[in-house]
């Protein structure tokens, strides 16, 4: 269960002199933003405000991340660890986390499939943008029918591509198709941890 202001005096704070790393993941897409450490105060700071706070060594007193940058941390849930010495923080980013710009401090570029859930996310802002020129709010102004369509014809070009093309033309009608299907999974309302849990229930029913 997520903790709470009134579990925090069970954490092993004595063990590790009072300070507890905690690393923080994004909510959304599972990815490893930063590792930041939490004193007892920073710890109470992050469940009240319910922004990610740390104690900072160097500056010697509690940091919220992002209180210069406005890059903060919305807190979802904190958890401890199975001995109550590490915690992790999952939370919604409000801009790129690291302070070199870039959403992670693990590295600027994420090609695992973690990333369909921030292209979900994309697609989001685009519907709500009101960007004319924007290609995915047109597709989605014209309604599931049509983002279906869309569907379907890159469902057969990739199939085509998988007798007929080499990988690299293979790999361009999937992103094609995980474009279009995002879209469309954005218009009915799901996303991809709905698809990945009915995934998941059939393997372990398997
Ligand atoms: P911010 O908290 O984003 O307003 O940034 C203020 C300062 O905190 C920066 O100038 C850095 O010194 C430090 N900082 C910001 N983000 C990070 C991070 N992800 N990890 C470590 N230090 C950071
Ligand atoms: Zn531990
Ligand atoms: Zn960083
Ligand atoms: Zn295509």
């Amino acid at each position: 269960a997520p903790l709470t202001e009134a579990d925090a005096s069970s954490l092993a704070w004595d063990k590790m002199d009072g300070l507890l790393p905690a690393a923080v993941q994004d909510a959304a897409t599972g990815r490893l933003l930063m590792l930041g450490y939490m004193d007892r105060d920073a710890l109470a700071a992050t469940l009240s405000s319910g922004f990610a706070t740390f104690y900072s060594r160097s500056k010697g007193r509690l940091w919220m991340k992002g209180e210069t940058s406005g890059n903060r941390l919305a807190v979802r849930s904190v958890h401890e660890d199975c001995d109550g010495d590490a915690l992790l923080v999952r939370a919604a980013p409000e801009g790129p986390t690291c302070h070199l710009g870039t959403t992670s401090c693990f590295g600027g570029d994420e090609n695992g499939p973690a990333w369909l859930a921030e292209l979900a996310a994309i697609v989001r802002d685009r519907a709500a943008s009101g960007d004319e020129t924007s290609y995915t709010r047109r597709l989605l102004a014209e309604g599931p029918a049509k983002i279906a369509q869309k569907v379907g014809e890159e469902g057969v070009e990739v199939a085509l591509a998988g007798v007929t093309r080499d990988a690299a033309g293979c790999v361009e009608e999937t992103a094609d198709l995980l474009y279009h299907l995002t879209v469309l999974m954005e218009a009915r309302g799901y996303g991809w941890e709905d698809v990945i849990a009915v995934l998941k229930r059939r393997h372990q029913a398997g």
